[in-house]
């Protein structure tokens, strides 16, 4: 039999035998799925379909002991690794050419405890995973806003959706994590147990280990909410988004209001005569009495002159889907991320005119409000840094023909260097871009430090360097914080 050629972590070409390669699968629950078998492709088939790569070799994990043999093979054979969980990251650092994809999308369950108000995650699970079950107790916990996420990288890089103003950050709801580490040992982290890794988890991306479990508090919410959208002509986004900035400023914390500019997509509650316009939307989610969510939510109908007003009573779950149909799988991808403090009426100018260049049907921009209990846990109580991000703008480049790759890559380029200016200069890790590497420890600000301090404990080697590289601080003479 021939030998398997892989890639090791020093982007070298090595020879693995088929022996070698047995004596990993008879450890394992899991497959090994090597080029041409049966779940190799699904393993290495992301969200963004830029991203087309073919690692060497494919562990799919069903449990912590596989994803530990899984690491022990990579360390001590040298591999480049990957590691994919709900394999929707934009930069697509899931996958790696020629070396070892760590699998987890199989690990799926989540057990919810009604009566402590927690639920127990796999990696594998997406935020509909999540939701569904924790909605069936009626409690849920902040997720993001596209359903078919996963719970695992969105965590990681701290976590923020429509109930982020009342709850925090998907990691300040973060009680404790099951995690595989570079030395293949699995170690529990929490407030009380191993608090220097838990504190870096909570932010810090995929740079520390495997988790291969989280624990999660969850909240009484819906199972209905007040929800919906509104939607203006791109005429008057000027006055509407000054209008909501202002009205942002005095929101209560159960009130989330984002807003979208895009091209109107052909949804039932818009006219047809809008459908393909330029339009602003503003998705709303009162997480709390229905009556309070129509009065509070009431003056985003009254920002100028609406095309279209769809609010009311919605299943939370259902609406933690309401983005699916524009953001679905399989499409070309390229984002660029702002952190801002404050929309000044210059970055909403900014704002405006970048989407006056639109450079299809599919892309948009996307300004997420945040602040509320996010905003009040102090910058270093986790390696998550930017909670004076009250606004966080997504440029979303996105198409379908490659012809268009450049076109509109240089779009999402522009958009984001013009508002550069307004920005804070941090930028949510979840959103950075595979050639973005640069901008990681401006990202995490004064926590860099300690954050290269902790990976030089975690992981020396820098095993786990597919993601958006936090480095070994160069010499132990850094030392992290208590
Ligand atoms: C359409 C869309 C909508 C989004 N909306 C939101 C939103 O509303 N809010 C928000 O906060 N974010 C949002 N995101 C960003 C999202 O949080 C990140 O893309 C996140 O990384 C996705 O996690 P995943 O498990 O699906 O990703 P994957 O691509 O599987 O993993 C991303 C990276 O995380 C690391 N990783 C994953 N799992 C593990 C693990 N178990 N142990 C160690 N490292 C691991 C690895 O480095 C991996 O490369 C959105 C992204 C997209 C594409």
């Amino acid at each position: 039999m021939t030998d398997l050629t892989v890639r090791t972590l020093n982007a070298l070409a090595k020879n693995i035998s088929q022996d070698t390669v047995a004596a990993l699968r008879g450890k394992l629950r899991g497959v090994v799925a090597l080029p041409g078998e049966d779940g190799y492709d699904a393993a290495r088939t992301i969200w963004n379909a830029m991203i087309d790569r073919r690692p060497g070799l494919v562990v799919r994990c069903l449990g912590a002991a596989d994803v530990a043999h899984a690491v022990t093979f990579a360390r001590e054979e040298k591999l480049l690794v990957a590691v994919r969980a709900g394999g929707h990251n934009i930069a697509g650092h899931a996958v790696c050419d020629g070396g070892l994809l760590i699998d987890l999308s199989l690990m799926k369950s989540v057990n919810v405890d009604p009566a402590s108000e927690t639920a127990r995650v796999e990696p594998g699970a997406t935020l509909a995973d999540f939701d569904k079950e924790a909605q069936a107790f009626g409690l849920a916990t902040p997720l993001g806003i596209n359903s078919t996420t996963g719970v695992a990288g969105l965590t990681l890089g701290g976590g923020f959706g429509w109930l982020t103003r009342l709850h925090g950050l998907t990691i300040d709801n973060l009680l404790s994590a099951r995690v595989v580490m570079a030395d293949g040992s699995v170690r529990t982290a929490s407030a009380r147990e191993e608090p220097e890794l838990f504190w870096a988890l909570r932010g810090g991306g995929g740079n520390f280990g495997v988790v291969t479990s989280f624990e999660f508090a969850l909240h009484p919410i819906g199972p209905e909410v007040y929800a919906g959208f509104v939607v203006y002509p791109s005429a008057q986004a000027r006055q509407v988004l000054r209008a909501w900035r202002d009205f942002c400023g005095t929101a209560p914390d159960a009130l989330s209001v984002w807003a979208v500019l895009r091209k109107a997509p052909p949804l039932p509650f818009l006219p047809e005569s809008a459908h393909g316009s330029d339009v602003v939307i503003f998705p709303i989610v009162y997480a709390g009495d229905m009556e309070a969510g129509k009065r509070a939510a009431a003056p985003i109908e009254r920002l100028g002159d609406p095309i279209a007003v769809a609010l009311g009573p919605m299943p939370y779950a259902g609406f933690q889907g309401a983005f699916d149909p524009l953001l679905a799988a399989g499409g070309r991808n390229y984002w660029k991320t702002n952190n801002f403090d404050r929309l000044s009426d210059a970055a909403i100018d900014g704002v405006i005119s970048a989407a006056a260049g639109l450079p299809g049907g599919e892309c948009e921009i996307f300004v997420a409000q945040l602040g509320g209990a996010m905003a009040r846990v102090p910058a270093d109580a986790t390696a998550f840094v930017g909670r004076d991000a009250h606004f966080i703008m997504n440029v979303h480049g996105r198409w379908s023909d490659p012809a268009d790759d450049a076109r509109v890559r240089d779009w999402a380029r522009g958009a984001f260097s013009a508002l550069a200016p307004h920005a804070t200069g941090t930028g949510y890790v979840n959103f950075l871009t595979e050639d973005e590497g640069e901008r990681v420890a401006a990202s995490y600000a004064g926590n860099h430090p300690r954050l290269q301090a902790l990976k030089r404990r975690f992981d020396p080697g820098n095993l786990f360097r597919m993601n958006l590289n936090i480095a070994p601080a160069a010499s132990a003479s850094t030392q992290s914080s208590p």
